[in-house]
């Protein structure tokens, strides 16, 4: 007997009609005599619902309250849930994050599970029960406090629950078939992937392919835990994550192109710090101030400096969420830090190409590069991991460029791609 964790996103649990299909789906697996786990997220877009109310009822919306908020769009789909499969002969107990034991830090809306202790979750399993646990939530011990993973965050929930109860694998279902060469919304010939390695699946989810959250894939790599993501839409085989130093799956035939995927990531944007004295000291001014804001700035860049003024421009890309922030901190130490003025531009685009091959082969950037080019896409900023090339673009044009360079480096495939659901909110 097995012991399975399957999670469920949000856009295979979107109306009841889902819910149900869902529940024939754990059945079978329960029946097919394997012990489950399951990890749900909220229905259809009900957390984005959730946030559009909070911001309409407060500019900033405290986030000890806001986590309670978000948390119950899991406690609606939990419990539907287990109804569903009980209404089809079986046990099912759904379990919030805290009856699950998922233990977490205090820091609300991005919170780190910090220990495992799915107690009830293994006594329902050894009553016959399916257990249902909700996902992206957890408890602070030291505060009392309901907090969340962040956004995309039950497929961490579903990866500590694998890994806390030694599950032989975390199936991630959801609404395309796998993990695909790049995200058949933006490149519809985008290929589905067999296997990928963990390395290269956390550098295209850091880059924001959704796919997967990047904490969770983090947290499979250490600890050992088999991903498997799968559509809830059919029974294709999908996309095994894997980890190279256990060994190369399906007898070693695994296909090893120099480029993998292409991610994109809209939700960026660019501060300049316009005018900075060309003097020691001052970029380490300037990111102390950001650091303090909690924001994960992504590209630098510096300018060469006038020679005339000494003075030169330092840019910087994060999330747009955190853009308001950065530049309230940055503009209240405008005179210690002496820069001119601040640039805040969210019309940017980024995209990564990705591939372990890249260590070995010469000539990729010049490839990127060449092909943006002949498709008239400037480039405003170009940063390099060992497996990585990331350039950002204009907004309106980062599709056409997943599209250029996924042709560039023979992605393509002969089938456009099905993306079953969702609204890709
Ligand atoms: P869920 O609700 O199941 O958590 P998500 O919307 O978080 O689903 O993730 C699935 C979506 O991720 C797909 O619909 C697709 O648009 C997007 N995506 C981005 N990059 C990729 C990729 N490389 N492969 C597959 N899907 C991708
Ligand atoms: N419902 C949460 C979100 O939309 C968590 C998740 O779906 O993974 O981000
Ligand atoms: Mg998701």
């Amino acid at each position: 007997m097995a012991l399975i964790v399957q999670k469920f996103g949000g856009s295979s649990v979107s109306d009841a009609e889902s819910i149900k299909r869902v529940a024939k789906r754990i059945v079978d697996t329960r029946r097919a005599g394997n012990d489950v786990v399951v990890a749900v997220s909220a229905m259809g877009d009900t957390t984005d619902d959730l946030l559009d109310l909070a911001n309409a009822v407060s500019p900033i919306p405290a986030p000890r309250e806001l986590d309670m908020l978000l948390t119950a769009g899991e406690r609606i789909s939990m419990a539907l849930l287990a109804m569903a499969i009980k209404g089809m002969g079986h046990e099912a107990l759904s379990f919030t994050g805290s009856q699950a034991g998922m233990i977490t830090d205090a820091t609300h809306g991005a919170a780190r599970i910090v220990d495992v202790t799915p107690k009830r979750v293994r006594a329902a399993l050894d009553q016959g029960a399916v257990a249902i646990v909700a996902g992206f939530q957890g408890f602070n011990r030291h505060t009392g406090d309901i907090t969340t993973l962040g956004r995309g965050g039950s497929d961490t929930t579903a990866v500590a629950l694998a890994a806390a109860l030694r599950a032989d694998v975390c199936e991630i279902y959801t609404d395309v078939d796998g993990i695909f060469t790049s995200d058949p919304r933006v490149v519809p010939q985008a290929k589905k992937i067999d296997f990928i390695t963990n390395e290269e699946m956390l550098e295209l989810a850091a880059s924001g392919a959704k796919v997967l959250y990047i904490r969770a894939v983090e947290y499979a790599r250490r600890h050992g835990v088999k991903l498997h993501v799968r559509s809830s839409f059919n029974s294709n085989e999908g996309t095994i994550v894997y980890n190279p130093e256990d060994g190369i799956p399906n007898g070693g035939n695994v296909e090893e192109p120099i480029i993998t995927g292409i991610a994109t990531d809209t939700g960026e944007a660019k501060v300049t710090v316009v005018g900075v004295p060309d003097i020691p000291g001052k970029a380490a001014e300037i990111f102390e101030i950001v650091a303090k804001t909690n924001a994960n700035i992504d590209m630098i860049v510096q300018n060469v400096s006038e020679a005339a003024t000494g003075r030169t421009d330092i840019s910087f890309t994060l999330p747009s969420g955190d853009g308001a922030r950065v530049i309230g901190a940055l503009e209240a130490e405008r005179a210690s830090v002496e820069f001119l003025s601040l640039q805040y531009d969210d019309q940017i685009g980024k995209l990564a190409v990705v591939g372990a091959g890249m260590r070995t082969n010469a000539g990729v950037s010049a490839k990127i590069f060449r092909s943006l080019f002949e498709a008239g896409i400037n480039i405003e900023m170009i940063s390099t991991s060992e497996i990585r090339i990331s350039v950002v673009t204009r907004a309106d044009s980062l599709n056409e460029a997943a599209r250029v360079l996924h042709t560039a480096f023979g992605l393509d495939g002969d089938e456009v791609a099905v993306v079953h659901a969702g609204t890709g909110r």
